[in-house]
């Protein structure tokens, strides 16, 4: 057995290393999960509901000491980190008390009423396997997790690999607020092997993570037929309408394209400014860029941290170059910070960027964003559209403006006055990506049922749709004509 060494993306220190586990371990773990997931699922939803919230307690209670580990494994800034505490408490909430309405056996309708009786009824999948990305370990871990567990089913995680003591917290946490032994477990290791075998034995897989690996995993889903849900890559727009609040616009797109330092599926990659605001916007947002607070550290006044590694900060500087070489222009940043350290690359404005420039169509996944003036919202629109990803837009404009112009976007959650945080946030709507961007949604009702099977119960009176020997067929056929014309009119 190996191990993998975790270390401080900013500061460079070695936090420890966790097992590399094998796929026999893996496998164990799916079967120590199973019984422990029939009793799971035998525990009333109420005795559920109280782990979750206890939970929701747990987190909120040891804040800083999960503030302080994301931010070490991650090198984000506190306030980002926070958004993963507030996430995860969020969502215990919400799914500790949706669960119990979700799983009631509910009537449907039929097409003989009153002969007819039919519900239907939802059994968790069983044990649902997990695999995470780096970039916010605590919710997309827990978050995750949690919906699944409140619907029933057991937990088998990977964490990512550069992330993993906080997956590993995850499960302390649980444990701590009465979750049994085995329903929850985490598996580090690496994608290839620990997550390869939870492909392999899993009854419903959930991915987050980037596009090429959610395809790959798509098709191994698709060959065992276990249902999958994916959270991928984006290229989100924002568009600034000319009648949009200045005073708000400007720190709202901040923080939409630099929180965790750009490295969030959500954030923004893609700005487009009407010619109207253009010249007052541009300037007063290009300052504003400039003029944010970078580094290490765990205080609460940095504004934007680390890229997640060194080799992850090549990647973007390689992206600002050969955009900066075909043409673009940089408006502030375009540089690595190295007095700061090998992870820290400055937040950047771009401008110009040209068609052929990688960073035109590809996803960052950092602190990068191409700024571009257009003549109408028309035109925004169309830009914003011309993707190959749909995740989330943004769109700053009076209320009544953004919101007609958020229906015209493509993609699964657009922010209008904000940049990803209020639809985010709504848990009780789902969230998720067109296109590109994935399949399946996390959030809302469809992202706590897609963790179960549903089994339709019809109970048969009397006479049978199908035809019966009680009556004759043509007797039969003459009167469920003239129920089926007298219903059209009387059953919607
Ligand atoms: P990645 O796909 O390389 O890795 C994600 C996870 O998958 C890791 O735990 C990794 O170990 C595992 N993995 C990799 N290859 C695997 C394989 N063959 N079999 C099984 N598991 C495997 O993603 P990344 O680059 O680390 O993460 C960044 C990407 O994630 C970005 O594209 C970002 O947009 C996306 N993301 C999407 C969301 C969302 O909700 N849509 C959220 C966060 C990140």
């Amino acid at each position: 057995m190996t191990a993998i060494t975790v270390v401080s993306p900013s500061s460079g220190k070695e936090l420890g290393e966790v097992t590399a586990h094998t796929a026999e371990d893996t496998r164990n773990a799916f079967d120590r999960a199973r019984p422990a997931q029939r009793r799971w699922q035998a525990t009333p939803v109420k005795e559920r509901r109280k782990v979750l919230l206890k939970l929701h307690d747990l987190v909120l209670e040891r804040r800083d000491e999960i503030l302080d580990l994301i931010q070490d494994e991650t090198g984000k800034n506190r306030t980002s980190a926070f958004e993963e505490v507030m996430d995860v408490a969020i969502t215990a909430r919400h799914c500790g008390y949706a669960a119990g309405r979700l799983l009631r056996p509910k009537r449907a309708k039929t097409s003989l009423p009153g002969l007819t009786r039919t519900r239907v009824e939802h059994d968790p999948v069983g044990v649902v396997g997990m695999i995470s990305p780096w970039n916010y370990p605590f919710s997309l871990t827990a978050g995750d997790a949690i919906a699944a567990l409140a619907m029933g089913n057991a937990v088998v995680l990977k964490p990512d690999s550069q992330t993993p003591y906080t997956g590993l917290l995850v499960a302390d946490l649980l444990r701590e607020a009465g979750l049994p032994e085995n329903v929850f477990q985490a598996v580090t290791g690496s994608g290839s092997v620990v997550g390869q075998e939870i492909v392999a034995q899993c009854d419903y897989l959930m991915f987050t993570g980037s596009t090429a690996t959610g395809r790959k995993l798509g098709e191994q889903a698709g060959e065992r037929l276990v249902g999958y849900s994916a959270e991928l890559g984006g290229k989100n727009p924002m568009i600034i309408a000319d009648d949009a609040d200045l005073e708000r616009t400007v720190p709202g797109a901040r923080a939409a394209c630099f929180s965790n330092s750009g490295q969030l599926c959500i954030s923004i990659e893609r700005l487009y400014v009407h010619r109207g605001i253009a010249d007052e916007f541009i300037p007063a947002f290009v300052d504003s860029v400039a003029g944010m607070r970078i580094g290490g550290g765990h205080d609460w006044e940095t504004d934007m941290g680390s890229l997640i590694s060194e080799e992850h900060c090549e990647h973007v500087a390689a992206m600002v170059d050969d955009a900066v070489a075909k043409g673009a222009r940089v408006l502030t940043g375009g540089r690595r910070l190295t007095d700061l350290g090998p992870t820290f690359y400055a937040p950047t404005l771009l401008a110009d960027v040209p068609e052929d420039a990688e960073l035109f169509r590809e996803e960052t996944f950092g602190p990068v964003v191409a700024v571009e003036v257009v003549d109408s919202l028309d035109e925004a629109v169309l830009k914003a559209n011309d993707t190959r990803y749909g995740l989330n837009a943004s769109v700053w404009a009076n209320p009544a403006t953004g919101s007609k112009l958020a229906s015209r976007l493509h993609a699964g959650t657009v922010n209008v006055n904000e940049g990803f945080a209020a639809a985010w946030s709504s848990v009780g709507a789902p969230m998720g990506g067109w296109k590109d961007s994935g399949v399946g949604r996390r959030h809302g009702d469809g992202g706590m049922l897609k963790y179960t099977e549903a089994r339709t119960v019809a109970v048969q009176h009397l006479m049978s749709i199908s035809g019966n020997t009680l009556v004759d067929p043509d007797v039969f056929a003459k009167t469920v004509t003239t129920a089926l014309k007298f219903g059209k009119r009387i059953l919607r």
